[in-house]
């Protein structure tokens, strides 16, 4: 019996190898297919690989001496945004799965031993990295503008940015789709630094095991902040993706920290005080809160502030009648808005945290991305500032 085509034209080619099948635009539509025209055609369609890009149901049905099968697509084809509308997230493989073995496989027998460790377990998936959560809820935000907007560009585009040679590529992929992941970019670099792609990508935020590679990168401009493992991690929200920021040395420039740490509290308060209406500068996340408020704005203008996908955090130690003013004023000027701001005075932001259950919280001070660690909550380290070279556990900054 010959192939029925799928009524529906024109439709895309198949996105993944050369395929005559034509794959239809619309979710839960069918295409019927001679199962002997599939292994004739190699159709990649096969019904025992589940991709992450059509998943579908097969069944048979018999007709006649010949059977056909029936693929019926339940998802909408994505589209891949160009990286200049995109929001660009790279994250590399240390951070985004667990890959603690295969480190200590590199650092104590070498590369040649590395690589074959790896070929021979290309079919066994990575578990989950700290910053697994937070793409996964970049995808289920993405699946809400899809929602809204067909036709728009402006998505979260994740970039798998990784060291490893490309005969690490397969595992990864093999990682990828068992996970359920959308990632369609990767940057193997092959031991070669990834900033000069990153800028290319545009990229508005990268996250990395590699602290040197972070400061390079915010050195170049590029929001980073370099992920830890934690021991324990609190349940984050699979509905909304959830981002808290620190104000000083993240949002804003360092300007007044170098004032607290150079002549202490009651110079700082004084400073903050007589700069009241003076705009601060900005810090190195301040494009990503921005990439995250152009987002928001999309589903504000459909009419779904209460149920947007997206919420952001300001989380400080400034103390909200003195300097916290400032803080609100800079964040008005620019356009800004932050769902929740709190101002701790000074009061350890664990607790606070583990109550927000960011999928990720950005802090330029060691000492209180540990403390949040400490408490289940995902937090990055943004190395930028005055105060890299004065915090310490045993040092924390009081509040301001
Ligand atoms: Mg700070």
């Amino acid at each position: 019996m010959a192939s029925v085509p799928c009524p529906r034209a024109p439709v895309p080619p198949c996105p993944r190898v050369p395929c005559t099948v034509p794959l239809p635009q619309k979710p839960h539509t069918s295409v019927n297919i001679c199962q002997r025209d599939i292994s004739k055609r190699h159709c990649p369609l096969d019904p025992t690989i589940k991709t992450r890009r059509v998943k579908y149901q097969r069944e048979h049905r018999v007709f006649g001496d010949d059977t056909s099968v029936t693929l019926r697509f339940t998802t909408r084809l994505k589209t891949r945004p160009r990286p200049e509308h995109a929001v660009t997230i790279a994250v590399s493989t240390r951070v985004l799965f667990r890959t603690e073995v295969e480190q200590k496989v590199f650092e104590r027998q070498g590369i040649e031993e590395y690589l074959r460790y790896q070929i021979e377990h290309e079919n066994e998936p990575f578990a989950p990295g700290p910053a697994f959560p937070f793409v996964k809820a970049l995808d289920t935000v993405n699946s809400r503008l899809r929602e809204l907007y067909p036709q728009s560009e402006e998505l979260f585009d994740i970039i798998l940015v990784t060291y490893n040679h490309a005969h690490v590529g397969v595992r990864l992929i093999n990682t990828i789709n068992h996970h359920n992941l959308f990632i369609e970019r990767f940057c193997m670099t092959g031991g070669s630094s990834p900033i000069g792609y990153l800028k290319a990508w545009h990229t508005d935020l990268y996250l990395s095991a590699d602290g040197a590679k972070v400061r390079e990168a915010l050195e170049e401009g590029i929001a980073a902040a370099t992920m830890f493992f934690p021991e324990k991690q609190t349940e984050v929200s699979e509905s909304q993706l959830r981002v808290a920021f620190d104000g000083d040395a993240v949002l804003f420039s360092d300007e007044s920290e170098r004032i607290f740490k150079a002549h202490g509290l009651d110079k700082f308060f004084e400073h903050e005080k007589d700069n009241e209406d003076t705009l601060l500068d900005h810090g190195p996340l301040k494009g990503f809160l921005e990439a995250l408020g152009k987002l928001q704005k999309k589903f504000y203008a459909k009419g779904r502030r209460l149920d947007c996908p997206i919420r952001t955090f300001l989380v400080t130690a400034r103390s909200a009648a003195s300097s916290g003013i400032r803080a609100l004023k800079t964040l008005r000027a620019w356009g800004l808005e932050i769902d929740e701001a709190l101002f701790l005075a000074g009061a350890p932001k664990g607790p606070m945290l583990e109550k927000i259950r960011p999928h990720i919280y950005f802090d330029d001070q060691m000492f209180h991305v540990e403390g949040a660690a400490e408490m289940g909550t995902i937090a990055a380290h943004v190395p930028y500032g005055i105060a890299q070279h004065h915090s310490s556990r045993k040092n924390p900054a009081p509040g301001k």
